[in-house]
């Protein structure tokens, strides 16, 4: 597969406005015109180069676009002010009363109460699957159907969809297929292996310092005017706009993506490794024990891993509570949600990030209530963390 994300990133060269070695941050929510035939011309999208009002676009946020799109080998991107502002305008953009979604059960718990409990009011409906099993998937889609949605490792249980079989399905049935791939951005390509559209929040892995929620929509040229068309695109109509400070800021950090993701992936391997010895049943898909495991190596990027995600189940939600209360206490990391920060982080999904999700359903996908999910950090001794770690684990009685 295309091995070149990472160095496409780097090989992006804009300078300032004054020569700078970063590009200037736009400072302005409108912008002047010296004719007004220019302006009409830029309002109906007829115009390169040329700004009209920062909701629509900016130079700072078109900047970080470009990395972006570059990233997963998109014709272009738009970035949002975050995942949901990425998520929910592609949805919207995509479907009309009566049209049909196709999704994974196991995706972010905002993606699946928007589908579940908001897009209803809009009369398109959504049959939710394991993605896992191409048969069911197929089963699902019906005459109505416009979007197939999963996340390339599903948040929280890292199942990893498989994006070419998807692609043939969502080509035969003439679907838009549209991947979250927050988890894993440059271990996995999600538009080398055939996705239509990919999605990402930014606030993850992408930004790596946990100071901002942000997000972006990467896709073809044609989608992505779509959703800035001022009539009738989503993105230009909801208004989830970045901010210039901000998508500055997220473009700084994403030119250590790649080392930060080698890092995260590095350490999560090995304390997967280390655990699973101990006994512990670990979700991880750089495990021969995960389902997926041979998927994973034949889809992703090798130089990236398996990703800094992993997960296990306490056995109750007082187990997995206390365990990350001693974690904590003890420097290993911060008991909160989010992902890809320096600092590990756990939480118990099922009761948190996840609990959009009924009770039955969440049973049915095995997302128990005590499964914590941890985001590996970027500890410099893993050795060192893990015996820590595994103490507190023998403390609660889980070794
Ligand atoms: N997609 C995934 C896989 C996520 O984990 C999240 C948030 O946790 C989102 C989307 C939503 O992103 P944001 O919180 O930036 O709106």
């Amino acid at each position: 597969m295309e091995n070149k994300a990472a160095n496409s990133i780097q090989d992006l060269q804009y300078f300032g406005e004054f020569g700078g070695v970063n590009p200037s941050i736009s400072d302005s929510s409108t912008y002047t015109f010296l004719a007004a035939k220019s302006m009409m011309d830029t309002f109906e999208g007829h115009t390169e180069g040329c700004y009209l009002y920062s909701r629509h676009s900016s130079p700072s946020n078109l900047y970080l676009s470009e990395a972006l799109a570059a990233l997963e080998g998109t014709e272009t991107a738009n970035v949002a002010a975050s995942g949901m502002g990425a998520i929910t305008p592609t949805i919207l953009q995509l479907c009309s009363a009566g049209d049909h979604i196709v999704c994974s059960r196991t995706v972010y718990g905002g993606t699946y109460a928007f589908l579940k409990n908001f897009t209803p009011k809009f009369n398109i409906n959504t049959t939710f699957v394991d993605i896992t099993n191409l048969k069911k998937v197929e089963a699902a889609i019906t005459k109505n159907t416009k979007i197939l949605y999963c996340e390339s490792v599903s948040n929280p249980l890292l199942e990893v969809a498989n994006i070419p079989s998807l692609s043939k399905l969502a080509k035969k049935y003439q679907l838009t297929l549209v991947v979250d791939n927050t988890f894993s951005p440059l271990c996995i390509r999600p538009k080398m292996l055939g996705a239509d559209v990919v999605i990402h929040s930014l606030t993850k892995f992408i930004n790596g310092t946990s100071d901002t929620v942000a997000g972006a929509i990467c896709g073809s040229k044609a989608f992505i005017d779509s959703l800035k068309n001022v009539n009738d695109g989503a993105s230009m109509l909801l208004g989830p706009v970045m901010d210039s400070l901000r998508s500055s800021s997220v473009l700084k950090n994403m030119r250590t993506l790649h080392i930060r993701m080698k890092k995260h992936s590095e350490n999560a391997f090995y304390l997967a490794q280390k655990f699973e010895l101990d006994g512990i049943k670990i979700m991880y898909p750089g495990l021969k024990s995960h389902p997926q495991h041979e998927l994973y190596k034949k889809i992703s990027n090798p130089e990236f891993g398996f990703g800094g995600m992993l997960a296990f189940d306490a056995g109750t939600l007082e187990k997995a509570d206390e365990l990350m209360e001693l974690l904590q206490k003890n420097s290993l990391g911060y008991l909160a949600v989010s992902l890809g920060f320096y600092k590990t982080l756990f939480n118990a999904p099922g009761t948190g990030t996840s609990s959009e999700i009924p009770l039955e359903e969440r049973k049915k996908m095995g997302l128990s209530e005590g499964l914590i999910r941890f985001s590996i950090g970027l500890d410099n001794d893993i050795e060192r963390t893990y015996l820590a770690m595994r103490k507190c684990l023998v403390e609660v009685g889980l070794i």
